[in-house]
């Protein structure tokens, strides 16, 4: 006989928070007391201990020459992009919400850029007062900041976002290549070049940025040889080095039951051969590589309670006071085309022998409201935390919080 288990893929193992009388321990504190002293659930909490151990991750793992970005759409909570500030080498905001929150941190201007197809006059204003960097994603929004520049009397820093003629291969969400709403085709991009240096607008550099949640060393390494072909390309039509070229990210954490964490030492080592060959032919060019979910997914769990336990029909469900209001990504229904569970436990039950197969859900009225789908977990009672794993990026914002007018969950920053 099989052992099916030993067939059936596994999620990998969450071993980054201890774990202490069967107790999860966040950021130090045992589950059942953190969640006494949030006060209510559900929460979200995020590790500040392993975050700093990321970036640390990050800076042994990847050539010196590379410069260490932090995407914050990832994870916007400002506690969270205060304590990264101290120890990434810039931030990336996508809206002039998040620009506020960058420029309250003790990152300078400089060092913050602005991506996203659509700014508006007044994001644009704003990022060109702030004297951050513009990822330039239009011909039109050229003009349009050529014109609020002029009129301020201020020369802003602008970068091109390339739409590049590759894509990320096997990545959870394509975001170059082909058509797309980003950037600006790699084919246009000289006009652009010699129409920023008309303007007499700083030039900063090239923003390619090809695909997100990869796990494979083999399409990563391949983006990066590609983008850096590329800015070599594109560096030829100027007589001048192109200060910045960012080389985007899409370093992915595993999921689902199958995937593996990403071997960051192997990207790392690739990335050094590639940066060595580059470094000569891109002169004076500063390497960027820009992570959101790498940075912040594995440091986060959201926790809530179960409110009652049902048997229907001889499946158990156990039904919570969070849901995919507050945690979309989890239930499924952030880009997934096939529903698969999170990593999952009982936070106050970690390792008990007794477990049975049950089904989490929330408390909205839909059937889409599912955290956990016939997964084998501690047996858990009234009472218990929930805890979903690798919470950290794409949660509480990227969720539906006014859906059913639940009251939005609490962040935590431990
Ligand atoms: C979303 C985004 C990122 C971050 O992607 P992650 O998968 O979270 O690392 C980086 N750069 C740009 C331009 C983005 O839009």
């Amino acid at each position: 006989m099989r052992n099916p288990s030993a067939t059936r893929p596994q999620h990998a193992l969450m071993t980054q928070f201890p774990v202490l009388d069967h107790c999860l321990q966040i950021g130090g504190i045992p589950l059942s007391r953190l969640a006494e002293r949030v006060g209510r659930t559900p929460f979200y909490a995020y590790d500040r201990q392993l975050i700093t151990e990321r970036i640390s991750l990050l800076r042994r793992a990847l050539p010196e020459e590379i410069y260490i970005h932090y995407a914050m759409k990832a994870n916007p909570m400002p506690a969270v992009v205060q304590h990264l500030a101290h120890l990434v080498d810039g931030i990336d905001v996508a809206s002039a919400g998040e620009l506020k929150v960058a420029l309250d941190t003790v990152m300078p201007p400089e060092k913050i850029s602005f991506a996203g197809p659509g700014k508006t006059e007044l994001e644009l204003s704003c990022a060109v007062a702030a004297g951050i960097v513009i990822n330039v994603e239009s011909e039109k929004e050229l003009d349009r900041i050529a014109a609020l520049a002029k009129q301020m009397g201020i020369c802003p820093k602008v970068a091109v976002r390339v739409n590049p003629d590759f894509e990320l291969k096997s990545s959870g969400m394509k975001m170059g290549g082909g058509a797309k709403q980003f950037g600006v085709d790699v084919e246009r991009v000289p006009a652009m070049l010699a129409r920023i240096e008309k303007l007499g607008l700083n030039f900063e550099g090239l923003h390619i940025f090809s695909g997100s949640q990869n796990l494979k060393v083999d399409a990563i390494q391949d983006a990066h040889e590609k983008t850096l072909q590329l800015g070599l390309r594109l560096a030829q039509n100027l007589d001048h080095p192109i200060p910045v070229l960012n080389m985007g990210g899409g370093f992915g954490v595993p999921y689902f039951p199958g995937e593996t964490p990403l071997d960051v030492a192997a990207v790392g080592n690739n990335l050094q051969q590639l940066i060595s060959d580059f470094k000569h032919k891109l002169p004076n060019t500063r390497f960027v590589i820009e992570l959101g979910r790498f940075i912040v997914a594995e440091a986060g769990v959201y926790v809530c309670r179960v409110l009652d336990k049902k048997l229907s029909r001889g499946q158990i469900f156990l039904v919570t006071d969070g849901g995919l209001h507050h945690h979309l990504a989890a239930s499924g229904n952030f880009g997934q085309v096939i529903r698969k569970n999170y990593p999952v436990t009982i936070g106050n039950k970690v390792g008990i022998s007794a477990t049975e197969a049950v089904s989490v859900v929330g408390p909205l009225c839909t059937p889409l409201d599912l955290l956990a789908d016939q997964m084998e977990l501690p047996k858990a009672e009234i009472g218990d935390l929930v805890v979903i794993f690798q919470s950290g990026a794409y949660g509480l914002t990227a969720s539906p919080t006014a859906f059913l007018s639940h009251p939005a969950p609490i962040e935590v920053l431990v």
